[in-house]
């Protein structure tokens, strides 16, 4: 009965060979094109009219977008890097410990292997893992348009709402940059879902920096609980001034749950979701805080 909506509806499709061309095709579809990179998230929405496009713009044969670098600043992950070589790339094995650990809540190895890390943030699902990590690292995404040239967009102002982000249609996010890590700084990346791969019912992305017992600085950003992940910091928390870590995080997660309006749907009630997100709050913080003391940099997994 519902096998009409697996059609795709009709839309034009070009592959440009260069990023000016698609940037042209972009700005001369007036709204009515997107990009398309791994398709493992717009090709279902069209599936289900979700979304309808008339012109897919597919970035594959862009040159130079699929890679990841290293600079001063931190990683540079092109917007065609996928999921799957995002994780088994050795730089952000070595340099970005919560960003790994996201990615392999992702699905499957088959979806990752088609799905890019900037893909996963410019779809902006607000259960998603890698916004809420993209906003606890401080990443930043270079956009690109034909008549504006380059600008740079916080994950912070990134995010609008569920499948919203401040792209403009003419855009094309060309990379996301993750700053390194501070010294001493600890992360970690829990999740409970239903079966291993399902989207989280709830996600924690959680960062915290120390000296010895003293928290210096909590970054925290949950997904599965809202129309978007927000950072959340000690300020926002109410617990500036606490700095000993001692009974801080049960706090910290106290202080998430009750701020929470959770969403309620078949996977989980609003009262189980704001329960999981008191304990993972809890438990990410204080995991992230013991791998800081153990390695005493920016460790993490
Ligand atoms: C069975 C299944 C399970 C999944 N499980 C999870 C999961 O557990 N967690 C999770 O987070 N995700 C999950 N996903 C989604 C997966 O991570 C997607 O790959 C990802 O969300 C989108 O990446 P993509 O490269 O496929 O983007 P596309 O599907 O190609 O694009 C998604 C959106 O982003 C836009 N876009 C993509 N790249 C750019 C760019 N460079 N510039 C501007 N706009 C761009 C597109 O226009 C489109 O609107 C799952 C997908 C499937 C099919």
């Amino acid at each position: 009965m519902l096998s009409w909506l697996l059609k795709l509806p009709p839309f034009a499709y070009r592959a440009p060979e260069s990023l000016e061309e698609g940037l042209e095709l972009l700005a001369a579809g007036d709204g009515e094109a997107r990009v398309l990179a791994g398709g493992q998230s717009l090709i279902p929405m069209l599936a289900l009219r979700l979304a309808r496009p008339s012109l897919l713009v597919d970035l594959r044969r862009v040159p130079g977008l699929a890679e990841v670098k290293e600079d001063g600043a931190g990683l540079r992950i092109g917007a065609l890097t996928t999921e799957l070589v995002a994780e088994r790339d050795p730089l952000v094995r070595a340099r970005s410990p919560l960003l790994l650990e996201a990615l392999d809540f992702i699905g499957h190895p088959a979806i990752r292997s088609r799905g890019t890390v900037v893909g996963s943030l410019c779809h902006a699902d607000p259960a998603a893992e890698l916004p809420a990590a993209a906003l606890v690292l401080g990443a930043e995404l270079t956009a690109r348009s034909l008549g504006r040239g380059s600008r740079t967009i916080p994950a912070r102002d990134f995010f609008l709402g569920p499948f919203t982000t401040a792209l403009e249609f003419d855009e094309v996010v060309t990379e996301v940059r993750v700053p390194a890590a501070p010294p001493a700084e600890g992360t970690c990346f829990l999740e409970v879902s239903r079966r291993p791969g399902d989207f989280a019912m709830v996600g924690v992305a959680a960062a915290v920096t120390r000296e010895g017992d003293r928290v210096v600085d909590l970054r925290l950003a949950l997904t599965g609980v809202g129309d978007r992940p927000r950072l959340l910091t000690l300020d926002e928390l109410g617990l500036e001034g606490r700095a000993s870590s001692e009974g801080l995080f049960s706090e910290a997660g106290r202080s998430v749950g009750a701020r929470l309006r959770p969403p309620e749907d078949l996977h989980a009630s609003a009262t189980y979701r704001r329960h999981l997100s008191t304990v993972l709050t809890e438990r990410a913080l204080r995991t992230a805080f013991g791998r800081a003391d153990i390695r005493g940099g920016a460790a993490g997994a």
